[in-house]
């Protein structure tokens, strides 16, 4: 009887989030990535429902009444939030979901799922960060200088992560997050219904 949970991975624009959760959801079944809504205008390459789920500021605010997010913040100028219904549907049925968001989401998620795995993914330096935001082409002089400053901003809450991972080698990060999860899926959250359901019938 494996427990389902969260997992919140935040890290500073252009650390390699992204590309480290699609190796997580290609190991496992089990392992879900949660697609966010945002109104950050798509990107080249990417595609709605895939990336994200892209809406008007208007169509955000709807859902934002309608009660529909886990949690929602502003990132970078633009919205993003959590679509609820997916996570609590699959956290109950056993699996593990993944939330790539901000250190603001993060911190409004840790407050209702205080038993939540809390993931800080680290670039090997700053000057690799900075050159990694360079390298992807898509932001402007003043869009690297905003995520440069907001990375420095939203390291300083690194303390309420309970790991850290640094990004210098995708395969070295991914194997860590894996390992995370293998512990984290036996951990002892409420031993008096696993002792219970031991006792009920004989489970193979
Ligand atoms: P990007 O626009 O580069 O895809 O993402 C910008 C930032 O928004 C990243 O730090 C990412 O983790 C964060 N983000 C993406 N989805 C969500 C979400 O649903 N909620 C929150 N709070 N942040 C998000």
């Amino acid at each position: 009887m494996e427990r389902g949970f969260l997992l919140v991975l935040s890290g500073p624009s252009g650390v390699g989030k992204g590309r480290v959760c699609d190796a997580l959801r290609q190991t496992d079944a089990d392992i879900l990535y949660s697609i966010s809504a945002t109104t950050r205008p798509i990107r080249g390459g990417e595609v709605d429902g895939q990336n994200y789920f892209f809406l008007s500021e208007e169509q955000f605010l709807e859902r934002i009444e309608e009660d529909a997010f886990l949690e929602h913040a502003h990132v970078h100028g633009n919205r993003y939030g959590t679509p609820k219904d997916f996570v609590l549907r699959n956290i109950d049925s056993g699996k593990i979901v993944i939330l790539e968001i901000d250190v603001q989401g993060a911190l409004q998620v840790k407050r209702n799922f205080p038993n939540g795995v809390f993931v800080f993914l680290l670039p090997p330096s700053m000057k690799e960060l900075k050159r990694r935001i360079t390298d992807r082409g898509t932001e402007s002089e003043q869009q690297i200088s905003l995520r440069m400053n907001n990375a420095r901003e939203e390291m300083g809450f690194i303390e309420e992560y309970d790991y850290a991972v640094i990004n210098d080698d995708l395969d070295r990060a991914v194997e860590s997050v894996l390992s995370i999860i293998a512990a984290e899926r036996l951990r002892v959250i409420d031993g008096r219904a696993l002792i219970d359901y031991l006792e009920e019938e004989v489970h193979d």
